[in-house]
């Protein structure tokens, strides 16, 4: 009790002392010393969404909403390394969809390739851990590859090498619908495999071998379980959030980030505002996103290129509706907090989903991160922990997987 009480007035102090009048230059340096400082990783954006659309440059200054991700914004941001996602939608398994998310998924990892072709003089490829302290030094941003969704992988094992080699790094197993790998947490329809299945058993071996990371995200609970009796190195949830502060199938148990942590993995927490906080089910953006929805799920895999862009437009304008009443980043360090008092601070990090639902009022794009910062400050994290939440506990992780790997390399890995 005492010590919950010391604790209080601590945090009162740090509080009083920051904002009061003066103190707020302070405060303002010390977010930008200690932000500047740190090692940032956001490890989920879908902007290879926007990259593979004609007439976007990821060199020029964007605005949110529409685009949430540049390099301009991640410099101005101190962001120094972000996961982009390769995204592919769940649709029905034909072997015709199975080839377009396959074009697909390769279009938007060539489109990552490009970029940093493009903008070597700010930009690089990052492969591994190491990678991002030696690129964040030479003042460039790190561009990691991630893949969302492994339906482009289409039931052949052989394209989990073929993507590693492609500098993916991370697969999130599945997306809003059961696939060939797991059963998915936002799948309306009962479980397909009761988890994870025979295949899914074999990528994430497969994964460990080469040392990609493993992402939990999407997956339902059972299989999110499954993954952990499985893999043979630690895993990461790229972009998900905490149930017990707001309740949502997406969102991750006490007892999955207990499971989590014991296995040393990382949650990354999402800026996505259903996961932050749960909607107001009274409002007319809700009844409106339901109904938006509802036509995609009725829709998903039988509608033509237009319709689905016809579509994607109303749920991008009903999704953008009223900014003013989206969650703030206090919701979302509640998070933080909540993983950190549950099982402490090597555990939590950020992976904002931005230009895939992600955005909050006071942080709608990479620029705004700062902002995450200042928060954490004002509750009182140190230094220290302030830089494993921004990228010091995906490293760890990610070093653990590289690890894994490389001590139990087969001649399979090498290439003649
Ligand atoms: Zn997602």
């Amino acid at each position: 009790m005492i010590k919950k009480m010391l604790s209080f007035f601590l945090i009162s102090g740090i509080l009083m002392s920051f904002t009061s009048g003066d103190n707020s230059d302070k405060l303002e340096k010390k977010v930008q010393r200690i932000h500047a400082k740190c090692l940032t990783v956001d490890t989920h954006c879908d902007t290879p969404m926007q990259m593979i659309k004609p007439g976007f440059n990821i060199r020029d200054e964007h605005k949110a909403p529409q685009s949430r991700v540049d390099l301009p914004r991640m410099k101005s941001g101190g962001l120094d390394a972000m996961f982009f996602a390769a995204f592919t939608g769940q649709k029905p398994r034909t072997e015709e969809n199975y080839s377009k998310a396959y074009f697909i998924a390769n279009q938007m990892i060539d489109s990552v390739h490009l970029m940093v072709d493009k903008n070597q003089d700010i930009a690089t490829l990052a492969l591994n851990t190491d990678d991002l302290a030696r690129i964040e030094k030479a003042g460039k941003r790190a561009v990691y590859i991630g893949m969302e969704n492994g339906f482009p992988l289409a039931k052949d094992l052989t394209r989990v090498e073929e993507y590693y080699k492609k500098g993916v790094r991370y697969i999130t197993l599945c997306h809003s619908y059961h696939n060939d790998i797991c059963d998915s947490s936002s799948d309306s329809k009962p479980a397909e495999h009761n988890g994870v299945s025979e295949f899914g058993k074999q990528v994430i071996a497969e994964m460990n071998r080469l040392g990609m990371m493993v992402d939990v995200s999407h997956a339902s609970d059972k299989s999110f379980f499954d993954v952990l009796e499985f893999s043979k190195a630690p895993v990461i949830a790229s972009h998900s959030s905490v149930r017990a502060v707001a309740k949502h199938n997406r969102n991750m148990t006490d007892e999955m980030i207990k499971k989590l942590a014991e296995k040393g993995g990382v949650i990354q927490i999402c800026l996505l505002d259903d996961y932050i906080k749960e909607p107001d089910t009274t409002s007319v953006k809700f009844r409106r996103m339901k109904q938006v929805m509802k036509k995609y799920r009725e829709g998903a895999g039988k509608m033509t290129d237009v319709e689905r862009e016809a579509l994607s437009k109303e749920w991008y304008e009903v999704d953008t509706m009223n900014p003013e009443l989206l969650p703030t980043i206090k919701d979302m360090v509640d998070h933080i907090d909540h993983v950190k008092n549950l099982v402490g601070i090597d555990y939590v990090g950020v992976g904002s989903d931005f230009d895939g639902g992600g955005g909050l009022r006071d942080c709608a794009d990479v620029s705004q991160f700062p902002n995450i910062t200042r928060e954490l400050l004002l509750r009182g994290y140190s230094e220290k922990e302030i830089r494993k939440i921004w990228g010091g506990n995906l490293q760890r992780v990610f070093n653990a997987v590289e690890k894994y790997a490389k001590k139990n390399r087969t001649f399979k890995n090498f290439e003649i």
